[in-house]
């Protein structure tokens, strides 16, 4: 039987991601406020990648939050994954 990823290990990564990206956001921010008139453009970097990493992240909370909508086997009970044709444990079609 195949090791499955579990959901918190996900959950982990993308928090981690959202925790980055608010942090390099809010650096990058705060150094371009400090010094406006030198070059920023570490902060600008900063900025710009701080920003993908929490739209990443964001994307993948929607993701995860979609895939949560569960179907359940009409025969004998079983949760179905959404892309599943028939139930994993009894083998009964799902329409
Ligand atoms: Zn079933």
């Amino acid at each position: 039987m195949p090791k499955k990823k579990s959901a918190f290990d996900r959950y982990t990564w993308i928090v981690t991601e959202l925790v980055i990206g608010i942090a390099a956001l809010g650096y990058g921010l705060f150094g371009i406020i400090d010094r406006p008139t030198s070059s920023n453009y570490f902060f600008i970097i900063l900025i710009c990648s701080g920003s993908i990493l929490l739209l990443v992240s964001i994307i993948q909370i929607v993701m995860m939050r979609k895939k949560k909508i569960d179907k359940f086997c009409s025969k004998c009970g079983e949760k179905i994954k959404k892309e599943d044709d028939f139930c994993p444990k009894c083998g009964e079609k799902i329409g």
